[in-house]
């Protein structure tokens, strides 16, 4: 892995993420919902922060970037189609764009679904990707602008990563994901293992972030709603993927 990634806890349930290129010491921000936190990171460690990277531009998200910024004089790195919504970018970035960072390639991926503009950020030569409130930790975000079927088909780019990528989101909501999955498929016996785990994990008050992209879709139901098992479990064994994934969405919403 040529990068270090640090997990911050940030607001009541959000993470943002500390990129650092161990060969070159650059830094790069993923998400700022606040400032505070993600400063004392970097004094920490001494670290100079160069890029601030936006998933969407919704407020829990990007409330920290003026400050940051002013701090730490960082480029603003965000989506092209949402320049108008999102704080003042340096860069702004097409969807499909390799933007690079410390002389690696960084894979910008359209993921609308939560936001139309949303990207996701993955980093091959770290096996990372940085799903914001598209693909979450045995979960996804609602659909506040999009449809289900922009959200299911940004859910299969992810899925078609590598395996072994690990899984950074924006929130820690595992925990309740956990509890709703098992309504999804309550015989998933990968899945029970998974939410004892989580459970334990916040009892403890450790992160449940990151996941493998494995295991997410091994469990995550989001991912599943094309499995066939999935759709007779809900009675909808002859409904399409994206009638399947629109309702288990909207179960969700009403859990
Ligand atoms: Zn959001
Ligand atoms: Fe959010």
């Amino acid at each position: 892995m040529p990068h270090d990634i640090v997990t911050i806890p940030c607001l009541s349930d959000n993470y943002a993420y500390l990129v650092h290129a161990r060969e070159s010491g650059e830094t790069a921000l993923v998400d700022a919902p606040e400032a505070a936190p993600v400063l004392t990171a970097l004094k920490e460690r001494g670290w100079r922060l160069a890029e601030i990277w936006l998933t969407h531009h919704h407020h829990d998200h990007v409330g920290g970037v003026a400050r940051i910024r002013e701090e730490t004089g960082a480029r603003v790195v965000g989506a092209a189609a949402d320049a108008h919504r999102l704080p003042a970018l340096d860069i702004a970035l097409p969807v499909g764009a390799r933007h690079r960072f410390a002389g690696a390639p960084v894979a910008v991926i359209g993921v609308p679904g939560h936001t139309v503009g949303h990207i996701a950020f993955h980093l091959p030569g770290s096996r990372a990707v940085f799903t914001g409130d598209s693909l979450m930790a045995l979960g996804c975000g609602r659909l506040f602008e999009g449809t289900a079927e922009q959200m299911w088909a940004s859910l299969g780019r992810l899925a078609a990563l590598p395996p072994e990528t690990l899984v950074f989101p924006g929130h820690e909501y595992t925990a309740n994901n956990a509890r709703f999955a098992l309504t999804i498929e309550p015989d998933n016996a990968a899945l029970k293992t998974r939410a004892a785990a989580v459970e334990k994990a916040r009892a403890a008050g450790r992160p449940t972030v990151p996941s493998r992209l494995s295991e997410e879709l091994a469990t995550n139901p989001f991912l599943r709603a094309n499995l066939p098992a999935v759709k007779a479990a809900l009675g909808m064994a002859e409904c399409t993927d994206v009638e399947v994934f629109a309702e288990i969405r909207r179960r969700k919403d009403a859990f």
